[in-house]
């Protein structure tokens, strides 16, 4: 069955000016109505949710956009995109869908920037983190953004629901991740090592996973790793549909969210690869 995409308009009406713009989800989106998705229309996620994962300091101050750093605007009513975002990772979860709502997360902890950072990379809210906690089951977070989620480390760290697995470039941004702790697996990667390093390491940090032990696979979905873009592994189309098909492989009920990719035409064809890849095994 095709997998189903989360999308609303309403995150294209913002930073027009920043890498993390409306372009980057405008193409990808353009792209996907061409080969045939269907779309579904996120809510925003409840308060409730959102503090589940979130201090009550840090939201409130994201409210008041008080929440600036040199890499991440306070721009007008952020809090509401943000939770609009958040709605969309819930709601691929329900679905087994692919969220490519932005704000990203994978870079947002509890109160902000995370384990040390000196900016949080782009995020408000985390997504997955708060997809993951809505669903409460025990998940397998598998992170394939060019960067570390130090946001979602430091969440779930020693979480025994959950197992996080990173493969990212390092040393980068945001400076963490450089060896394994506990239920985070980090598996860090020189820059433009390219897809044969890439994928033999992903077969070794799936091969370390218990599959026994968790119900769902949350994908933190980056393509910043894309030859070229803002964090790149040597990756190209075919990288990730290689990605797919070994998240297929691991048999569970599975949902994607978009993380970085800032490349608009190239994150529709990555993201539809990815998803022929995974769809090819299911
Ligand atoms: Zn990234």
């Amino acid at each position: 069955m095709k997998t189903k995409i989360v999308f609303s308009e309403k995150c294209l009406n913002y930073g027009g000016w920043h890498i993390e713009g409306p372009t980057r989800v405008k193409m990808a989106h353009e792209f996907l109505k061409e080969k045939d998705y269907e779309f579904l229309e996120p809510t925003p996620a409840s308060e409730e949710d959102v503090l589940k994962v979130h201090d009550v300091d840090y939201i409130w101050n994201l409210k008041k956009g008080l929440v600036e750093d040199s890499d991440t605007p306070a721009y007008d009513n952020i809090y509401e995109h943000a939770r609009l975002s958040a709605g969309g990772a819930i709601l691929a979860a329900e679905i087994n869908g692919f969220s490519i709502m932005r704000p990203p997360g994978h870079h947002a902890g509890r109160r902000g920037a995370a384990l040390g950072a000196y900016t949080r990379g782009f995020c408000y809210l985390n997504n997955i983190a708060i997809a993951v906690k809505a669903m409460g089951k025990p998940a397998l977070i598998l992170d394939v953004d060019g960067h570390h989620g130090n946001g979602t480390q430091e969440i779930f760290q020693g979480d025994e629901k959950v197992v996080y697995v990173s493969l990212h470039r390092y040393p980068y941004y945001p400076g963490t991740g450089a060896y394994s702790e506990g239920n985070c697996l980090n598996f860090p990667l020189p820059v433009d090592c390219g897809e044969i390093r890439y994928l033999e390491t992903l077969d070794r940090a799936l091969g370390m996973v218990d599959t026994g032990k968790f119900e769902v696979v949350a994908v933190s979905a980056g393509f910043d790793n894309h030859v070229g873009d803002l964090a790149s592994l040597g990756l190209t189309e075919n990288s990730y549909r290689e990605i797919g098909k070994r998240i297929a492989a691991l048999d569970k009920p599975v949902f994607f969210v978009l993380e970085g990719g800032y490349v608009g035409e190239q994150n529709g064809k990555d993201i539809d690869q990815l998803l022929k890849g995974y769809e090819e095994r299911t």
